[in-house]
């Protein structure tokens, strides 16, 4: 992750399942690409993330569809330290990882959409990982997690509301709520579809798409 020139970077972390991942997926993470002015994006797949059941399709399928998607947008990156590290995959570890391997002065922001991040509080180290990191809360389709800052227990006194749709923590870390395309797309659906045969086309990349078939993923 250190750059060779070391210098200092606005860096996107992008955790997600990807089960598959999804034209939703890569057309927010480009708009908060532009909104935010990240030198990159980094999607970190998870190998087993620790709020869902067991994914089904393995973390190396995965994590082969996001490298497929990506291919070709110079700001994207793709990184396998979740399927390296095994077991459950806490994004507080991987925000450390990122952290440690990142040029100092580096700017770190965990992009996340609403329906995850309403699910926030119940994530290891919650809410010392608020220290180490910027959030960007991205909203989506039919989820309702939106400014104001709902955070239970004591969290939320430790921000403070700077505008509309930012929040400062008493560190100087900030969460920023960001609107963008609301797409009705997850991979829940695409799983569906592709069970009973329908076509997945245009809701996946064409890439992503063919090695599902070539696999015979999610049959
Ligand atoms: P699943 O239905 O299996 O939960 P998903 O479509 O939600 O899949 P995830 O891998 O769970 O995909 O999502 C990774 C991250 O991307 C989450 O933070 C999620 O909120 C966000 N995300 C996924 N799809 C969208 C979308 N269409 N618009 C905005 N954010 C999204
Ligand atoms: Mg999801």
């Amino acid at each position: 992750m250190k750059t060779e020139t070391g210098a200092r970077q606005r860096i996107g972390l992008f955790g997600g399942t990807f089960n598959p991942v999804h034209i939703g997926h890569l057309r927010c993470a480009e708009e908060i690409r532009e909104q935010f002015a990240l030198h990159r994006v980094v999607f970190v797949p998870s190998f087993m993330p620790p709020h869902k059941k067991e994914p089904g399709v393995e973390p190396q399928h995965r994590c082969a569809m996001a490298r497929l998607a990506i291919a070709g947008n110079p700001c994207f990156e793709l990184s396998d330290i979740e399927l390296q590290r095994e077991g459950n995959s806490y994004s507080c570890d991987t925000i450390s990882h990122f952290r440690r391997e990142s040029a100092p002065g580096s700017e770190l922001f965990f992009i996340i959409g609403s329906d995850a991040f309403s699910e926030v509080h119940t994530w290891r180290r919650y809410p010392e990982f608020f220290e180490h990191c910027g959030f960007i809360v991205m909203s989506r389709a039919g989820s309702c997690a939106a400014p104001p800052l709902n955070l239970p227990g004591s969290a939320a006194r430790i921000f403070t509301r700077l505008d509309e749709d930012t929040y400062e923590h008493q560190c100087g870390t900030r969460i920023f709520f960001a609107r963008v395309s609301a797409l009705e797309i997850s991979s829940t659906d695409i799983r569906a579809r592709a069970a009973c045969g329908r076509t997945i086309s245009y809701l996946v990349t064409p890439s992503v798409e063919r090695y599902i078939r070539e696999k015979g993923l999610y049959r």
